[in-house]
């Protein structure tokens, strides 16, 4: 299969676009990088622009074994790590999202389990586990390998007084789940918050989770938040 590389720099555009308008806009930071199909190589955002602002040109390649930039005029986030081991680490990993988003990065202080309050926290009815090796900035491979390690087989992890990371086989499926996963922390703060929630059992979670985040109906909301972010950057 021929890889378009112009085309997945537009899937990643969006990607960032959509993230910014999606609850993770967090000034210049925050990040997301996709494998290129048979090469040792991502795509990635790079340094220096606001997820609103990226735009296929702006991508940078990054080679996965050394996390130097190989491609690109921009600058490379010092975070990189994060990405090119748990692309070392995952072979099923085609996407790597890692940002900032203010309820998840709240949650990720309080030590709780996410539950399944609202449907989007049956996305991670596999487990969320939290990364604590280090608040700090991932930016050794050593600790990006910690990062991989505390990941494990699982969709996502918090990383704690950080913020979150979210994997997963394409571009759209990643980028829905990271918006998802934002929405889950934020209802559970909510309903934490206010009083001693319910929530969905674990057999009843695996049920609603194939339910609803089916293949058709992701490709559906993937197209409907690039409909979005296309009007977003018809207004700036
Ligand atoms: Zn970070």
């Amino acid at each position: 299969m021929a890889v378009n590389i112009k085309e997945m720099k537009e899937k990643l555009a969006y990607s960032c676009n959509i993230l910014a308008n999606e609850g993770h806009w967090d000034n210049i930071l925050g990040h997301v990088s996709v494998r290129i199909p048979g090469q040792n190589k991502i795509l990635m955002k790079p340094h220096s622009f606001g997820f609103e602002e990226i735009r296929p040109q702006h991508i940078i390649v990054v080679d996965i074994e050394t996390g130097k930039k190989v491609e690109g005029k921009h600058e490379r986030h010092s975070e990189v790590f994060i990405h090119t081991e748990i692309m070392k680490a995952r072979p099923d990993v085609n996407c790597v999202v890692h940002s900032h988003p203010p309820y998840a990065t709240a949650f990720s202080a309080l030590g709780q389990r996410l539950r399944p309050i609202s449907h989007e926290g049956n996305i991670f009815h596999e487990g969320l586990p939290t990364f604590d090796y280090t608040t700090a900035l991932i930016r050794t491979p050593e600790l990006g390998v910690e990062v991989a390690k505390s990941l494990g087989k699982c969709r996502g992890l918090l990383m704690k007084n950080h913020g979150s990371t979210v994997v997963g086989e394409s571009i759209e499926v990643t980028t829905l789940y990271a918006v998802f996963l934002e929405k889950a922390a934020r209802i559970q703060l909510m309903a934490t918050a206010s009083g001693d929630p319910a929530w969905t059992s674990d057999e009843e979670s695996v049920v609603k989770y194939e339910q609803i985040y089916t293949p058709h109906r992701l490709g559906s909301m993937w197209d409907y938040f690039v409909r979005r972010a296309k009007k977003m950057r018809k207004l700036s």
